[in-house]
């Protein structure tokens, strides 16, 4: 089966899933979009109100901003694939709870190795949680502390750069963020790049019989 056949069986699951409560409050479920083939994924938090009205991710006021930061770095957002580590709008915009995130992980995981991106931009805490406690094995000591840097682990199955950063919503409320967030999608080139070459390398090694 094809990658977009796959994405499209994801998507109708989600659409309609009720394993965890949130399915009562959602308008829409909010699978994710973006380029099935890219190397880098976007994994943010939740849904908001907009987000929910029209079933796409990052498509209100932090989706705007989010919009900027990636052109800004030299990316267009098609390229990229985009996603939420929780599918369906908390009532009220509520942070969404442990149980659910771990319970939309059944998704978030399928995404994950369907796009095989081989960097993640991890847009706050529940998404860095997710990443490094939940599938890196890794402590997570917080957005403030952890960002600004790339980190190296494996994440079902495979080698990935993850790069943490605070959510774009952040910078709504305090400006001043959007910099900080800014100086941590620069290093998404890089990590692009090194990923790459990484990559090169090992088929390299691989025609040349040294790794098995
Ligand atoms: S948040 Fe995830 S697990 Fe919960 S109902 Fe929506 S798709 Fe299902």
């Amino acid at each position: 089966m094809g990658k977009e056949s796959v994405w499209g069986k994801i998507r109708a699951e989600i659409s309609e899933c009720v394993k965890c409560s949130l399915f009562k409050s959602r308008t829409r479920a909010v699978p994710g979009e973006g380029n099935l083939y890219s190397s880098v994924m976007l994994l943010g938090e939740a849904p908001g109100r907009t987000e929910d009205e029209e079933g796409r991710p990052f498509v209100g006021a932090a989706g705007r901003l989010l919009d900027k930061l990636i052109e800004e770095v030299g990316f267009k957002r098609e390229s990229l694939f985009i996603t939420n580590v929780v599918k369906c709008r908390p009532p009220n915009n509520r942070e969404p709870k442990l149980d659910e995130l771990m319970t939309c992980s059944y998704f978030t995981d399928r995404i994950i190795e369907l796009v095989d991106p081989r960097v993640i931009v991890a847009l706050g805490n529940y998404a860095g949680y997710y990443l490094f406690e939940l599938k890196g094995g890794t402590e997570w000591a917080g957005v403030t502390k952890m960002r600004g840097r790339v980190y190296r682990l494996s994440i079902l199955g495979a080698q990935r750069a993850i790069i943490p950063t605070y959510h774009p919503a952040a910078a709504l409320y305090n400006p001043q963020l959007y910099e900080v967030i800014r100086s941590d999608f620069e290093l998404l080139k890089t990590a692009v790049n090194v990923s790459r070459g990484l990559e090169g390398l090992l088929k390299f090694t691989k025609s040349r019989g040294g790794v098995g």
